[in-house]
């Protein structure tokens, strides 16, 4: 009779010892002597490998051969307390099948350290070494937090469209989409593209962000959030910009810009407590490896009460601050990274959450504020990484809204639906978008943004 399989994950239940147990993964190494061969087999289910024993008086070693890292096997054996250091428990191997086999010649993940640029670069195989197992588990696991933090809330997980036709929302340089043959393109009268000959009739693009659908659904469902892929055509290689990413973005009515911090704050520590709880081996994992700092900061995170200040009062900070920075900082300048990591990092030593921007460099949508020249933005900060969260209180005033658009010159002809959120029935609300990647980021301690995506999309990479 065929043994049902046993994942690895599960094979070391004390109940499980001294029965038959059977086991499938594939070979992370292969040691031993003339008469006994150790085996690590890892199956994804956990970082831990099991160890199979395999005595030489029972298998032939023609047989054994192909058994070589990265090779697939099947084994049916005993589980039995291991007599060896570094695992409680192993496999007296009874029955081996080989599934396939991996050329040490050819294959390139051998039992040495490679470095992440190295694996980056087998993004189609690196899914099967340690580091990159744990950071997709914890991806995983993640992203189930993040439904499960708003499903328990009341918020309902809206859909929003990927292609889009407004291109005024002002995030990020967008991808067109069109089927038109970019060879032979069909013109107008006065020598212009025609669109209207284009798949839908008009200009359309990969969506930068999916908050002003987001609005749409808050102001029907009361409490919505996003959870999908957004498209930046921006030119930055660093190691926080991707071209593809995943965003959520809760909108939710009846919220000010208080209700808003709460909430990123709460859901924030939230989905680090989560990680911390259902990923435990993965970041033992890596914080031994990679950063010994991981766990701790992970733990003063969610202990911690974010700071609360405005913009005005962190641009004081800063220009206060006994520190080259190497672009200057004043009243209406855009902070970079830098400056966000010396509040976060060596001011504050927590997360800041910064208020109340300078207009001109924040969205048209945001709450204007009394002062004529702020609006009512929330950057959430944070250590290694900078902005996580970038949110705000919306404008619900439908003449200042339409006031703002002009005065910008957004071109507002296929804006008109999302304007009738404030025609009918406008009420106070706000949300925010948080990367995906940045809190997997900050929660795994990768140092680039590549590593934390299982296919990465950067400016000349679309490989696999
Ligand atoms: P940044 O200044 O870092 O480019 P942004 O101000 O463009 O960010 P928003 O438009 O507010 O960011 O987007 C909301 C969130 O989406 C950000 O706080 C960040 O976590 C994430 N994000 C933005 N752009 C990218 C990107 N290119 N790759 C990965 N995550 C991103
Ligand atoms: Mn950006």
């Amino acid at each position: 009779m065929q043994l049902k399989r046993t994942k690895i994950v599960d094979i070391f239940d004390p109940l499980l010892v001294g029965e038959k147990v059977c086991v499938k993964g594939w070979v992370r190494t292969r040691r031993g002597n003339k008469h006994v061969q150790f085996v690590a087999l890892n199956d994804g289910s956990t970082i831990k490998n099991i160890q199979i024993v395999i005595d030489l008086q029972k298998f032939d070693e023609e047989f054994l051969k192909p058994i070589t890292t990265g090779a697939s096997l099947h084994v049916d054996g005993t589980l039995v307390p291991s007599q060896g250091k570094g695992q409680s428990v192993e496999i007296q191997a009874e029955e081996i099948e080989i599934y396939g086999t991996a050329d040490p010649e050819e294959y390139p993940l051998q039992k040495k350290g490679h470095t992440l640029e190295f694996l980056r670069e087998k993004a189609h195989l690196r899914m099967r070494t340690n580091t990159f197992g744990a950071v997709f588990r914890i991806r995983h696991h993640l992203a189930f937090a993040i439904h499960k933090f708003f499903n328990e809330r009341g918020f309902y997980y809206l859909h929003t469209p990927l292609i889009t036709a407004s291109d005024c929302e002002g995030a990020g340089d967008m991808f067109q989409v069109t089927t038109l043959n970019l060879g032979d393109l069909p013109k107008t009268e006065d020598g212009k593209t025609d669109y209207s000959q284009d798949f839908f009739g008009k200009t359309t693009s990969l969506t930068v962000s999916g908050q002003l659908e987001g609005e749409l659904g808050a102001t029907a469902l009361g409490a919505i959030y996003t959870f999908g892929p957004t498209f930046r055509a921006e030119n930055s290689n660093t190691p926080r910009h991707l071209a593809e990413f995943w965003m959520i973005e809760p909108e939710i009515a009846f919220y000010d810009i208080n209700d808003n911090m709460d909430l990123a704050e709460d859901f924030i520590k939230f989905c680090v407590k989560y990680a911390l709880e259902h990923c435990k081996d993965d970041l033992e994992f890596l914080n031994k490896m990679y950063d010994e700092t991981l766990i701790e900061r992970l733990h003063s995170v969610i202990k911690d009460k974010f700071v609360r200040l405005t913009y005005t009062e962190g641009i004081e900070i800063l220009k206060a601050a006994n520190k080259k920075f190497e672009f200057p900082v004043d009243w209406g300048t855009d902070l970079q990274s830098e400056h966000e990591r010396y509040l976060v990092e060596e001011h504050f030593k927590r997360p800041v959450i910064l208020t109340d921007y300078p207009r001109e460099i924040k969205a048209f949508y945001m709450k204007q504020n009394e002062d004529g020249r702020t609006v009512r933005a929330m950057d959430v900060l944070f250590p290694q990484i900078g902005e996580i969260i970038g949110g705000s209180e919306r404008e619900a005033d439908y003449d200042k809204l339409i006031a703002e658009i002009e005065r910008r010159g957004i071109p507002m002809k296929d804006m008109w639906w999302y304007l009738e959120t404030r025609k009918f029935g406008t009420v106070p609300h706000s949300g925010f978008g948080l990367g995906f990647e940045r809190l997997i980021l900050f929660v795994t301690g990768m140092a680039n943004i590549r590593d934390v995506i299982p296919f990465p999309r950067t400016p000349k990479n679309a490989e696999f």
